[in-house]
């Protein structure tokens, strides 16, 4: 069986890019059977498809993904062309700048995060950026492909030759992130680019789904159906094997597009398709929590967000309907705004007390070769000047992988103390696993990684 509907009309797919291809997507996201809100976010559009997992930090997670997704989503209305991999990486420092935001503007915030795998479509080639657990698959020609690699505890020790893939499936640290955006720490998503052509199907989950799915049931699910038959059909096998995380799937075909020949009909009968939002991202308290964001309009709502007419009757006087009001969000053309709001925020903070608001400042940075916390701030030197040293850890600066060390060494700052001591268990963390796998990329020789440990 060939899942190429059209061979006769395929268009020739190397034409200097002019070949007639779109993206046909559906996108479902549910909350399972055993959590209480959904933190997961899905997008699907002409050029883009996006899934985004969201964690923790007094339920935030839903913030995480939802931003995640929307900074993403705006790759979609101008798609980036030749400097593709350079948008993607843009877009992950681009939310983890607004989770930043996020997080100083509510510090209960603090210690959320979001896994994000997007995927962007232009001609005859797809570009990915991938951080944290979820995934991307290929189906083509009946065989299904990974193109993700889970930044995952259970993953290194896989490519350490440690467990197999079938032992991470149910090892009990599967859960545990060894990346994440979560607005603290910088993170280089992996990029990857690969070629596609007319008839490739790609689908993009949390682990809600590959956590409970076998790799074979999700081929079998993925092989039969248009793509809301099979995001339906993924979603409910998952709840029937008891859903007990999230579960979001965005499935996306790549096919020869016929409506390209009859752009002459009217307007309101073109299939020109509206994206589609899903999960934490379409529910409009999410967005409500998240002014500074500008979500993509999308056409057809999440089955299990709430209905939007409350909010335009509940909104505040001067607050107009979000979807079509919003402004739109100037981000990229800030630089000489946000200095000089800057100087301004520093002016105030003068004239109400140097000290005591650098009192309230926390970062995580080397102590005497020790990883510790700082209270105050760092002088314009990189210097300690305005700060002191209160806490230190057992875990030398030595033992960490090198972009931690480095990281360290230029100071993490904290939105407060809580999340300054998030900061060092998660470096501890990685000190330990340094040496329980002494050869992951980046580590420290194992001399070092174990030499401090008391
Ligand atoms: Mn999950």
């Amino acid at each position: 069986m060939t899942t190429n509907s059209q061979p006769a009309a395929m268009p020739p797919l190397n034409s200097g890019g002019t070949a007639r291809l779109r993206l046909r997507y559906a996108a479902r996201s549910d909350i399972g059977l055993v959590r209480q809100g959904n933190e997961d976010s899905g997008y699907a559009g002409g050029h883009m498809l996006v899934v985004a997992d969201g964690m923790g930090g007094h339920a935030a997670g839903e913030l995480a993904s939802a931003t995640a997704v929307a900074t993403f989503a705006e790759l979609d209305r101008e798609p980036p062309g030749d400097q593709v991999l350079t948008a993607l990486a843009d877009a992950v420092d681009q939310a983890h700048d607004e989770l930043s935001r996020v997080i100083s503007a509510s510090p209960d915030f603090a210690g959320m995060g979001t896994t994000v795998t997007a995927l962007s479509w232009e001609g005859d080639r797809v570009a990915l950026a991938h951080v944290g657990d979820s995934r991307a698959y290929l189906l083509r020609d009946g065989e299904l492909s990974q193109l993700t690699k889970d930044h995952t505890f259970v993953q290194t020790l896989v490519d350490a030759g440690r467990i197999t893939q079938e032992e991470a499936a149910v090892h009990e640290k599967r859960n545990l992130l060894i990346k994440a955006l979560d607005g603290v720490h910088h993170v280089e998503p992996d990029l990857s680019m690969r070629e596609v052509k007319a008839g490739d199907r790609f689908l993009l989950c949390s682990d809600g789904l590959s956590g409970v799915l076998t790799p074979a049931e999700i081929r079998d699910l993925l092989t039969s159906g248009d793509p809301t038959g099979s995001v339906t059909s993924l979603v409910e096998r998952a709840i029937e094997a008891g859903a007990p995380d999230n579960v979001t799937c965005v499935v996306a075909d790549l096919v020869a597009d016929d409506s390209i020949e009859t752009t002459d009909l009217a307007p309101a009968t073109q299939s020109i398709a509206m994206p589609v939002v899903v999960g934490a991202a379409a529910e409009l308290r999410n967005r409500d929590r998240l002014p500074g964001i500008d979500f993509p309009v999308d056409s057809q709502p999440d089955p299990d967000r709430p209905t939007p007419a409350p909010v335009a009757v509940s909104a505040p006087e001067n607050d107009q309907p979000i979807q079509a009001e919003k402004p739109k969000r100037r981000r990229r053309k800030l630089g000489p705004l946000v200095v000089s709001l800057s100087i301004a925020a520093l002016v105030m903070l003068s004239l109400v007390g140097f000290w005591g608001w650098a009192h309230n400042q926390y970062y995580v940075g080397n102590v005497n070769g020790q990883v510790g916390i700082y209270q105050g701030i760092k002088d314009g030197y990189g210097e300690h000047g305005f700060s002191k040293a209160i806490q230190t850890s057992q875990t030398s600066v030595s033992q960490l992988p090198q972009y931690s060390q480095d990281q360290v060494n230029d100071s993490i700052s904290a939105a407060n103390l809580e999340a300054a001591r998030n900061i060092v268990a998660t470096l501890e963390a990685q000190a330990a696993q340094c040496v329980a796998v002494p050869k992951t990329p980046g580590c420290p020789p194992p001399d070092q990684a174990t030499g401090a440990v008391p």
